[in-house]
């Protein structure tokens, strides 16, 4: 008997990157394909004595079901850890906890789009983001983005055009393009969705992973300097990156009646995110490591960046193009086919398998109008020993 789906999934394809990372396991490759933080980074001391103390201190509250909304001590230092970083008025009941920021993006979708809304993002975005959408009966639009993330004068031609009923966009650091918008492209990005009333959507879940100066503040911390604009901002933040993704904790700001609706939909789906994650979040944060973790994922990050970059410039030369990222996981390259070396980015990760490395082709990554030449590298996982020997594998596949 064959099933009979719900037609939403007729929206939906399994990515074209799955069945790449089928390809995965063959021994000694050397992967940049991988889209998460370092296991090695994990501060599983911390995280042991965080779960002891929420154990022994709250079992009940721990264990027990709790709060759709999220623990409270969690939504407090959860706040607490914004305003430090430039909200400075974000109250706890201003947030509620999601299982990862995944959840806030399915969220999202639950409470906003209806089949054939049109939704603005960025070309390229976070893949998962295009599939969720996408299973909601999304049309996605892509706007266009450079070195310094998306262009706001496209954005904005895009929203008179479509009338979106939402933008996302990942501003700091983005997954795949590891672009950082400018703060003049903030500013503008806040300006359009007060003068268009458009809701916006900043996913931020590699904000805090930045290896020199701090990056511009978030369109949620900036959003108290342009008036009317917090009214139409969602931002979704994540302790995924920068702590462990296995605990899912995310959390999700917005608009009071979007939380609320938001709340009532994430009562279907898991009633809420893991307590006993949450509690030993909280107390994580409590204790005071988090600014010492990520001084050191920082470190690790950043010079594996650079050892990456210049490996590139290095072994692949004129037959590839990028913008240097300055935080986040990824180094997003252009194939550009100079002197009629290679174009295809699909192509140059097969020829890369078989040279035993990997990464991820970028088309995948577009909503519409792929561009087959890109190709997403992530640095995160592998040293720096290897990342050299793996890119040196990666000239001689051209
Ligand atoms: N948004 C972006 C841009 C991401 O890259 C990711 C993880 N790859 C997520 C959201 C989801 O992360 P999590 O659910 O672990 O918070």
């Amino acid at each position: 008997m064959s099933l009979n789906f719900a037609d939403r999934l007729n929206n939906v394809e399994t990515s074209a990157i799955r069945e790449l990372f089928k390809l995965l396991g063959k021994p000694g490759i050397i992967s940049f394909a991988g889209g998460f933080p370092d296991s090695a980074m994990f501060d599983v001391d911390g995280i042991r004595i965080a779960a002891n103390a929420a154990l022994t201190k709250e079992p009940g509250a721990a264990l027990q079901y709790g709060a759709t909304e999220g623990y409270g001590p969690l939504r407090e230092q959860i706040a607490s850890f914004m305003q430090k970083k430039g909200t400075q008025d974000l109250a706890p009941d201003q947030l509620i906890v999601t299982t990862g920021s995944q959840q806030a993006l399915d969220l999202l979708g639950k409470t906003m789009i209806s089949p054939g809304d049109k939704v603005i993002v960025e070309g390229p975005t976070f893949l998962a983001t295009i599939q969720c959408f996408r299973l909601y009966g999304a049309e996605l639009i892509s706007a266009p983005v450079d070195g310094e993330g998306v262009k706001t004068d496209e954005l904005e031609r895009l929203i008179e055009e479509h009338r979106p009923k939402f933008v996302y966009l990942i501003p700091t650091f983005g997954n795949p393009s590891g672009a950082l918008l400018s703060e003049e492209r903030r500013r503008a990005v806040l300006a359009m969705a007060v003068k268009h009333q458009t809701l916006i959507v900043e996913d931020d879940p590699y904000g805090d992973l930045y290896f020199g100066e701090a990056p511009p503040p978030s369109l949620l911390a900036l959003s108290a300097q342009v008036p009317g604009s917090r009214d139409l901002l969602v931002h979704c933040g994540s302790l995924s990156k920068v702590l462990s993704p296995g605990l899912r904790v995310g959390w999700m700001v917005g608009p009071p009646e979007l939380l609320a609706k938001a709340t009532m939909c994430k009562q279907f789906s898991d009633a809420h995110t893991s307590t006993f994650a949450q509690a030993t979040a909280a107390q994580y944060l409590i204790d005071g490591r988090m600014p010492g973790t990520l001084a050191k994922v920082r470190k690790v990050y950043a010079e594996r960046a650079a050892a990456m970059g210049d490996a590139l410039r290095r072994e692949l030369g004129d037959a590839i193009e990028f913008v240097q990222p300055q935080g986040g996981l990824f180094i997003w390259a252009r194939l550009t086919g100079f002197n009629g070396m290679l174009s295809d980015g699909a192509e140059f990760a097969r020829r890369a398998i078989e040279n035993n490395v990997a990464f991820v082709p970028g088309a995948p990554f577009y909503a519409n109008n792929p561009d087959f030449s890109t190709l997403r590298l992530s640095f995160a996982t592998v040293g720096i020993d290897k990342i050299e020997e793996g890119i040196a594998r990666l000239g001689a596949s051209l």
